[in-house]
């Protein structure tokens, strides 16, 4: 046989439950025992469902209250002073919470939480491990052990999941002074091999270690780490699975084809063309687990083609061949079967965690029993799905590919270059030097979000709601105008979020009701679904826009979001590229800019928030990724006059290795983070010449201080030592809807009077 495994379950449950009782728990309304107590449930849950739908060998060590980079950290001791209490004792829940989401009610002053990042290129963050320099590794969290023990209570065979010693160092920033974090792993190891003789204790037979940064370009001593890291564990008890996702291994593939340990996992959906090499050099007595339906994203497996490759391996590897998704099940949605609004064909092109434990299971029984009822049944139901989806017209849209296929090189061109268009935007516009404007959204008050609901209720009328988006308009327009602003927004008071507002008016676009995947601790998102070829039926932003221009004689900026954003913060199709649903985005937005020019609009913003976030995991993918994601941009852009400023707004400006690509976005004004690092960011843009103007955010929005005149003034000092005064603009580093509306207008005053200030110490 081929054993079906599962290398993680998400977490959050079907309807939300970890996310509910957590913040239940941290205001006060839930105690810890009824926060364990859903933990409990959703575990025992979660096992039960993998091991119906057929699974062999059930993950655990998957559950985390909050992340499981941090349930990591806890279980080695790797907590930072600020978070232990008195006479280092045991760590709590309390620590936990405190780690992950800072600590305000101390008597010293609190503590600030850990940093967060994103896992690898998934919209998924964790919590970054601290070093000190004489960190020690001292078992400190029981968590792993306890749901061992739950798992087996409740009868099923599991295999803990770790996180591997050099993943979890790379993951882990060194903190107070500068050493090698590699030197750390020395001590790590002991733990390493006391984590694995207590599983050893509970009777597990299997360990599945996670090193994901074998699909990384790795330094040659972290890969030499690699051997001596695993010939240390050799000599620990249990069966050793390493497992490696999210691409492929190449260079490292020897590496991890060799480690003395028992079985390798791979990624056959991100990195297929690995496949025979790896065959050819996995060791003779090691199990290869084979990842063929993808944890990542929420289409149906073609299971005949994975059928093509396990029978391969299954000839060659017999009984050491395991079936498996990608990756952890953590990115996919939990389970179709609630998706009530769903039409059933659409539905039929989908699968959730459940269903794609089904599909592994699947896979795994087509090899031994392939004239079983149940699998016929499930290829004749692949097949039908493969087959619906090929010819479907809703996915095919002659149209949408005809325009693809004849745009022409001048098509992702402004006419004029930089030079001549600001000149003549310059001579229209009118602006001051240093001029203000902000990111485009206002605080997003409960009223809006109630009245919104009203609407999608039908409780209020569509002329009600407008009226109401209106009356936000109106109160925006008038608070910019009598703070003196240059450049106005409209407030995007009618929007829900800036990826799903633009989804929901695009054809191609399918919403699920409960997709929901965790992002970070309680936070989960909806990612929208693209199944189709994508095209703009309407005009989407401009009668808002245009009611908003109408208010006020300054310039209105129409404000979108852009093809990179809307594609990487989507679920995307699988049967085309991600390229071709970039420009198909590019061209929807596009009309969208053209429709704004036409109704008077002089300035438009395109958002691209995750254009950094989707380079690839390998520096070789980078330059294809950042050619057509940048064409992809100024092909929404490049339709409009000389004399129609194009803006993009980026919430980061770590741009170092990636500035020519900004340049070549050819934006006419770029506005991006950098008030945290001191405008030492921008030096980027002073290394290369950066052409075009620049907005760097002169205070942080993520915080509700509100930032002094002179700190303003002395930010943008910095700013004008790097980037010459002219090209300069003032604003906060990005939109305001998080924030509450006093806050905002004391910071927006003295934003404006610090540009006041300048612009009579420059002129
Ligand atoms: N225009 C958007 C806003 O202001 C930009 C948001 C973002 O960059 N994440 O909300
Ligand atoms: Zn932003």
């Amino acid at each position: 046989m081929a054993l079906a495994h599962n290398l993680g379950f998400p977490r959050i449950g079907g309807d939300r439950e970890l996310k509910k009782a957590q913040e239940a728990f941290w205001k006060g309304e839930l105690d810890e025992a009824g926060l364990r107590a859903v933990g409990r449930k959703l575990r025992a849950e979660h096992w039960q469902i993998q091991k119906d739908a057929g699974i062999d060998l059930l993950p655990v060590g998957d559950f985390a209250w909050y992340d499981q980079v941090l349930t990591h950290s806890l279980t080695f001791g790797v907590i930072p002073e600020r978070f232990r209490g008195h006479g280092n004792a045991k760590p709590t829940l309390q620590t936990l919470f405190g780690m992950a989401r800072g600590v305000s009610d101390s008597c010293c002053g609190g503590a600030h939480a850990q940093e967060m990042t994103k896992w690898f290129d998934t919209n998924y963050h964790y919590l970054v491990p601290e070093f000190s320099a004489d960190q020690q590794f001292v078992l400190s969290w029981e968590q792993l052990f306890e749901e061992v023990a739950e798992a087996q209570a409740l009868g099923h065979n599991v295999k803990p999941v770790l996180i591997g010693p050099l993943t979890y160092l790379w993951l882990g920033k060194a903190k107070g002074g500068e050493f090698d974090k590699l030197d750390l792993l020395e001590h790590l190891l002991p733990l390493y091999g006391e984590i694995l003789q207590r599983l050893d204790a509970q009777g597990v037979e299997w360990v599945q270690i996670d090193e994901p940064i074998l699909v990384l370009d790795l330094p040659q001593d972290w890969k030499n780490a690699f051997e001596r890291a695993y010939n240390l564990l050799q000599k620990e008890p249990l069966k050793k699975l390493v497992a490696t996702y999210f691409g492929g291994l190449e260079d490292n593939l020897g590496l991890a084809a060799g480690l003395p340990v028992d079985g390798l996992h791979i990624d056959l959906v991100r990195a297929p063309e690995q496949y025979p090499t790896i065959l050819d050099r996995v060791p003779g007595y090691k199990v290869l687990s084979l990842g063929l339906v993808n944890g990542r994203n929420v289409w149906r497996c073609d299971l005949e083609k994975a059928l093509d490759v396990l029978r391969h391996a299954h000839e060659r590897l017999g009984d050491r061949l395991w079936v498996a998704p990608s990756c952890s099940l953590l990115h996919s949605p939990v389970d179709l079967a609630r998706e009530d609004k769903l039409d059933a064909e659409l539905k039929s092109w989908l699968a959730f965690a459940v269903q794609k434990c089904e599909e592994v299971a699947a896979l795994s029984r087509a090899l031994t029993e392939p004239e079983s009822p149940e699998v016929l049944e499930a290829l004749a139901v692949s097949q039908a799905v493969q087959a619906s989806g090929a010819e479907s017209p809703r996915i095919h849209k002659p149209a949408v590919q005809a325009r693809v296929a004849a745009l022409k090189p001048e098509d992702d061109k402004r006419p004029a270059p930089f030079a001549a268009r600001i000149e003549k935007q310059r001579a229209e516009l009118y602006l001051p030097a240093f001029p203000t404007t902000t990111i485009g959204s206002f605080p997003q008050t409960s009223a809006i979000r109630l009245a919104r609901q009203a609407f999608k209720a039908g409780k209020l009328s569509e002329a009600e709601y407008t009226e109401a988006m209106h009356s936000e308009i109106r109160h925006a327009v008038e608070v910019q105008e009598r703070l003196g602003l240059d450049v106005l927004v409209h407030g995007e008071a009618e929007r829900n979020d800036m990826v799903e507002y633009f989804a929901e008016q695009l054809d191609g676009y399918a919403f699920t009701r409960f997709g929901w995947v965790q992002s970070y601790g309680s936070r989960c998102v909806k990612p929208a679904v693209i199944f189709g070829d994508l095209s703009r039926p309407n005009a989407m932003t401009v009668e808002w826009i245009r009611y908003a221009q109408g208010l006020t004689s300054k310039w209105m900026k129409g404000m979108l979001t852009g093809p990179v954003t809307m594609l990487m913060w989507s679920f995307p199709r699988e049967d085309v590229s991600r390229e071709v649903q970039a420009r198909q985005l590019a061209l929807a937005i596009r009309d969208e800019v053209l429709d704004l020019e036409a109704t008077g609009i002089r300035i438009v913003q395109i958002d691209e928030a995750a254009f950094r976030e989707g380079l690839p995991l390998r520096k070789a993918g980078w330059q294809a990724y950042l050619d057509w994601a940048t064409e992809a941009f100024r092909l929404t852009a490049s339709g409009v006059k000389d004399e129609t400023q194009i803006h993009t707004h980026m919430c980061y400006s770590e741009f170092n290795d990636v500035i020519e690509s900004i340049a070549a976005m050819d934006a006419d004004v770029i506005t991006i983070e950098t008030s945290r690092s001191d405008m030492e960011l921008l030096d980027a843009f002073e290394a290369f010449a950066y052409p075009n103007e620049i907005g760097p955010g002169v205070y942080d929005i993520h915080s509700p201080r509100v930032p002094g005149k002179d700190e303003i003034i002395n930010l943008l000092r910095k700013a004008a030592q790097r980037v010459s005064a002219e090209r300069l603009w003032v604003n906060p580093d990005c939109g305001l809807k998080t924030r509450a509306w006093p806050e905002t207008e004391a910071a927006l005053v003295n934003m404006v009077a610090a540009a006041n200030e300048l612009r009579a110490e420059f002129a």
